[in-house]
């Protein structure tokens, strides 16, 4: 077997470029790398579906990255083109973000805080072969002291959400976020954290948060590994660098 063939049939098993940027040989560069390792950063503000309309404050949300640039390539390539491999590096870039955030979410002495991964629809964690964001959310209970995971959230079917403006998504989602029958003993009176993949409208994180806090959670916040930004209201953030 030549150099050549050997070189074609590993690229058949490894990933050979970063997910990123298209360096060479690695999955995810060091450059990569440190978009994501960052202190992170409140930006619920982004997203208009977020606020009540009720006086109370928008649910926080933190995030590590904007999704532009190597970020956005990579979560995409993660998402929708079998980038499975990078889900190690989120995953602890949320235990990361996690262990950055923790003294800042409300929480009694002692308290378990249940950490509830954004569901997704059936169809896509076929498509993807695995529930990506409950990774996230596994990487966030690593990160976390007295964090237990309670994937308790379950997507009716309804269709995806791609493509779709900001009141249609909010409007597709409506009593599509459900938390299962057995989920509610879980949930009732207890702090709940949630995790997202990608904070956009907010639609998914409202529709998740209205299904807790009617199921009788305290939703103390949101963890998301990137976040869109506004077009034209704010520049891409500079990202400070963890430790
Ligand atoms: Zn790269």
């Amino acid at each position: 077997m030549g150099p050549d063939l050997a070189r074609a049939l590993l690229g058949l098993v490894l990933p050979v470029a970063c997910a990123g940027c298209d360096a060479d040989d690695v999955p995810w560069c060091d450059a990569c790398a440190r978009l994501l390792s960052v202190v992170p950063w409140r930006c619920e503000q982004r997203a208009g579906r977020l606020d009540h309309l009720d006086g109370r404050a928008p649910l926080p949300v933190w995030t590590s990255a904007d999704c532009v640039g190597p970020v956005r390539r990579a979560v995409v390539a993660w998402k929708d083109r079998g980038r499975a491999d990078l889900t190690p590096t989120f995953r602890s870039a949320l235990a990361d973000a996690a262990r950055a955030t923790a003294a800042t979410w409300p929480r009694r002495p002692g308290e378990v805080l249940l950490v509830v991964p954004a569901p997704s629809t059936a169809a896509a964690r076929r498509h993807r072969g695995a529930d990506l964001v409950g990774e996230l959310a596994r990487g966030v209970v690593e990160g976390t002291t007295g964090a237990r995971l309670a994937p308790v959230l379950a997507r009716r079917r309804g269709g995806d959400q791609v493509g779709l403006g900001v009141r249609e998504r909010a409007r597709n989602l409506h009593g599509q976020v459900v938390v299962r029958a057995r989920g509610r003993r879980v949930v009732e009176g207890n702090r709940v954290l949630l995790v997202d993949d990608v904070l956009t409208t907010g639609a998914t994180l409202a529709a998740c948060t209205a299904a807790l806090r009617d199921a009788g959670a305290d939703v103390v916040g949101c963890l998301t590994l990137a976040s869109t930004p506004v077009p034209g209201a704010t520049r891409p953030r500079t990202p400070v660098a963890l430790g």
